[in-house]
């Protein structure tokens, strides 16, 4: 199999297309629209206007004011805004706890912290990748400044009790930060539940523009921007984006309109392609990692004693498309350190691939996935269940 026509995208973790939707609202502001917004002419104006009126998707959809909303470039620049604003704020106080599963983004930065000097202490999930609210309470400590935990993780796809994480935060003075951005479009999110302080989330896992994100800031919280500059209320500093702004906007409403309804579709999509897998397969070959709740579109399997990277290659090679753990920490072999922090072994965690589905993900998709497992399985020459169709 070759050609564009003929791969399958099971990879909505690493990034989405920019729906048909998002690209008619976002290509004005290219052109006829280019004005920067701060300018006090007619067609600044409009620039201006459109950012308002993103701003109102985004805080709709995350049940939050529009004045907690602060346009960022990215998942990643919310996640350092928000962790570095709070460190600030929360000074003399250095303890930091988070999960031991965030996003490389997190992790990377809060390494960077502890060689600082700052006290950072990890708390892993269990085997199904829920991290224990015990584990975080028992972390904590009248130094602790912040507490960071994912709403839900982007290679497993398990939630995290994140409402009652955001309880205990408040009770030791602590700050309370959360990624939202693998959770974003595929659960609700209530802010108004919730008691986070920050939340990141970003457009492109959501069929927006790369590039453009955006961070929740709760209203009273006092916040030192990680860019200075008088935009954002002086939030942060750099001219707006403006097109990817009312590209995320847009994004933000259809999934808002939609979400019930695809949550639906994906996890019954997820589902029969879990089933498919398991079932094509002996008993014990083929293992879920992550039985913890989940957002409906990430399937995270183990396949006993073979190589996610060489099988992965295969799958790939039948216009198949997932992943190894995080796109972001592909490229070098080094097992997930979600994986690893769930308890896996070394080996479990490199015999394991991601599939995350999108809104778009047809029934037909998962039946070509099903075929390449059949195909792979056969010439490959790999356990497989007595009464299993192996050649198609
Ligand atoms: N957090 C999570 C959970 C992610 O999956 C990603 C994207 N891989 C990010 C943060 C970073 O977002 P961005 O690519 O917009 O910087």
């Amino acid at each position: 199999m070759s050609g564009p026509e003929h791969i399958v995208y099971l990879d909505h973790n690493a990034t989405t297309a920019v729906s048909l939707t998002v690209f008619e609202a976002m290509k004005p502001f290219f052109t006829d629209c280019f004005e920067n917004p701060s300018s006090p002419y007619p067609e600044g104006e409009r620039a201006r206007s459109s950012v308002v009126a993103a701003r109102e998707r985004v805080a709709t959809l995350l049940g939050a004011k529009t004045a907690e909303i602060v346009f960022t470039g990215g998942g990643t620049e919310s996640n350092h805004a928000a962790i570095l604003s709070h460190l600030r704020e929360k000074a003399p106080r250095t303890g930091i706890v988070a999960s031991g599963i965030e996003h490389p983004s997190v992790m990377k930065l809060l390494k960077d912290l502890s060689a600082k000097g700052y006290e950072v202490r990890f708390v892993n999930p269990g085997k199904d990748g829920t991290v224990p609210v015990e584990g975080i309470r028992e972390a904590l400590s009248d130094q602790t400044a912040l507490v960071v935990l994912m709403w839900a993780n982007n290679e497993t796809g398990v939630l995290q009790p994140v409402e009652a994480v955001a309880r205990l935060a408040r009770e030791c003075g602590a700050a309370f930060h959360t990624d939202a951005v693998a959770a974003l479009g595929k659960v609700a999110i209530d802010l108004s539940r919730v008691m986070a302080d920050t939340l990141s989330l970003s457009a492109h896992k959501i069929h927006g523009p790369k590039g453009v994100g955006a961070l929740f800031v709760r209203k009273g919280l006092s916040f030192s921007p990680l860019l200075f500059g008088s935009q954002e209320r002086g939030r942060r500093g750099s001219t707006e984006n403006v097109p990817g702004i009312v590209g995320l906007g847009q994004a933000a409403s259809d999934v808002y309109e939609e979400r019930a309804r695809s949550g639906e579709r994906m996890s019954s999509l997820r589902d029969r392609l879990e089933r498919g897998i398991s079932g094509l397969f002996a008993p014990g070959f083929v293992a879920s990692n992550g039985e913890g709740t989940r957002v409906p579109n990430v399937t995270n399997l183990r396949f006993s004693g073979q190589s996610g990277e060489k099988l992965l290659d295969r799958l790939i090679k039948k216009g198949i498309r997932a992943s190894i753990g995080s796109a972001c920490s592909s490229g070098s072999m080094e097992p997930s350190h979600v994986l690893l922090a769930m308890g896996l072994s070394k080996d479990e965690a490199l015999s394991s691939l991601r599939f995350s589905l999108g809104s778009g993900t047809t029934p037909g998709d998962i039946d070509r996935a099903l075929s390449a497992f059949r195909e792979i399985a056969s010439e490959e020459g790999l356990p497989v269940r007595e009464d299993a169709v192996v050649s198609v």
